[in-house]
């Protein structure tokens, strides 16, 4: 064991060492403090960036106090269009037009789907999956039970994720919707987005994918792809901060005639003319509804700043280089311990992180916690172990997986 830790820590060594990415890691906030030893966690609360450290700051002194209501006019109004904008052509592969930041997740995929199946009025089903983020699943069996819908559920084994065999058997000429979370958020499961939307659109159905666990991490090419409705959060790989504002993508095939559910003075046409009656403002701004979440959505521009610099290609390849070593460290140090891993092995099927089982590691999460060593614990026994490829070192992960060990003893 000994042995193999020293041989994990040369690897981990050399791959830190030829990583071109490893510098982006300074411009975190606190990134050597000494008492967060492994923050392995990033894909549930990204890590903040220096810089937004700064741009709430000079925000608060000189847009707020200095500009005042003024400010609405000058910018903030046109601010949800504008870092949409940008996050689509960095990150989500959308052209501008299409993608507006508010709101949060569970909010945007309540209105994405609404506004989807009202344009599918004949179609009774909606297609999920058993594994998705619960509240994916819970939104949609609310709006089902409001409009008499018809759930058809994907049942998926706990290492595993949705398949294109798997929507073929279910999705049919009934399908008003399929709503699927592109990367897993407990396996990683990684779905095959071209090829769902081939099923799904050779039925006649539309496809909302959930982005939360792959914006910022994966590849994403929506327009190319022909998605027609997504939303994710920021505060994931997007380092947002806590709570920070999701953002929604609607297809630009579709903005003309979609309609959300929750009509507000914002999102109407011409909102300060106050006037009698909504009438839905042109494009993507109509999925906004209240005062958008200026002060919450200005972290997430420095990190697309970030990823502009470095473009997705090379994070997705960092991003495989860390779950292929983090792989390798649990199959090396963790096995004949009772450790499985629960997240596919093939690295084009998974994700920027992977779950480990036993069924100890509820009370070595908290343990871990209380060293400074942090992943999350996924219920029922999973510790997952979440690798931001700009924030994450491989000697983190091993440190990480060394404490595991550890904890779990000889
Ligand atoms: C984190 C996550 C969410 C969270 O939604 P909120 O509205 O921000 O709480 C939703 N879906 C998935 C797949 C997630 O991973």
């Amino acid at each position: 064991m000994t042995s193999t830790l020293a041989g994990l820590a040369d690897t981990a060594a050399a791959l830190d060492a030829a990583d071109p990415l490893r510098d982006y890691r300074c411009r975190f906030l606190r990134h050597d403090d000494p008492g967060i030893v492994a923050y392995l966690d990033g894909n549930s609360l990204g890590r903040p960036l220096a810089a937004s450290a700064q741009r709430l700051a000079a925000f608060v002194t000189d847009e707020w106090a200095g500009r005042l209501i003024r400010g609405w006019d000058e910018s903030w109004y046109e601010l949800p269009l504008t870092i949409g904008d940008r996050l689509g052509e960095v990150v989500l592969g959308a052209a501008a037009g299409q993608t507006t930041i508010g709101d949060s997740t569970t909010v945007l995929l309540y209105k994405l789907a609404c506004g989807a199946l009202n344009l599918r009025p004949g179609c009774t089903e909606i297609v999920l999956d058993r594994e998705n983020f619960p509240t994916d699943r819970y939104l949609i069996e609310s709006i089902a039970a409001d409009r008499g819908l018809t759930l058809r559920w994907i049942d998926v084994e706990l290492a595993g994720g949705v398949t294109t065999d798997d929507l073929a058997a279910v999705v049919s000429e009934r399908t008003a919707l399929v709503v699927l979370s592109h990367v897993a958020y407990r396996s990683g499961y990684l779905i095959d987005v071209p090829a769902a939307v081939d099923v799904i659109h050779d039925a006649g159905a539309l496809l909302l994918l959930d982005l939360c666990h792959s914006a910022g991490s994966v590849e994403v090419d929506l327009d190319g792809w022909g998605v027609d409705f997504a939303a994710g959060c920021t505060y994931k790989y997007l380092n947002g901060g806590p709570g920070s504002p999701a953002f929604a993508y609607v297809a630009a095939r579709h903005l003309d005639e979609f309609r959300q559910p929750i009509w507000g003075w914002m999102g109407r046409h011409n909102p300060f003319e106050m006037e009698q009656g909504y009438v839905p403002a042109k494009g993507i701004r109509r999925v906004i509804s209240g005062t958008p979440a200026i002060i919450g959505m200005l972290p997430i521009q420095d990190s697309i700043d970030l990823i502009a610099e470095t473009g997705m290609p090379a994070i997705r390849e960092k991003s495989v280089a860390l779950t292929e070593f983090a792989v390798q460290s649990v199959d090396a140090v963790l096995n004949g311990r009772g450790v499985v891993v629960s997240s596919p092995r093939d690295p084009e099927r998974r994700g920027g992180h992977i779950t480990i089982d036993h069924p100890d590691f509820k009370a070595v999460t908290a343990a871990l916690w209380a060293q400074g060593v942090i992943p999350d614990f996924r219920r029922p026994d999973g510790i997952r172990l979440g690798l931001s490829p700009l924030s994450t070192s491989f000697a983190e992960v091993l440190a990480g997986v060394s404490a595991v060990a550890a904890q779990l003893g000889d």
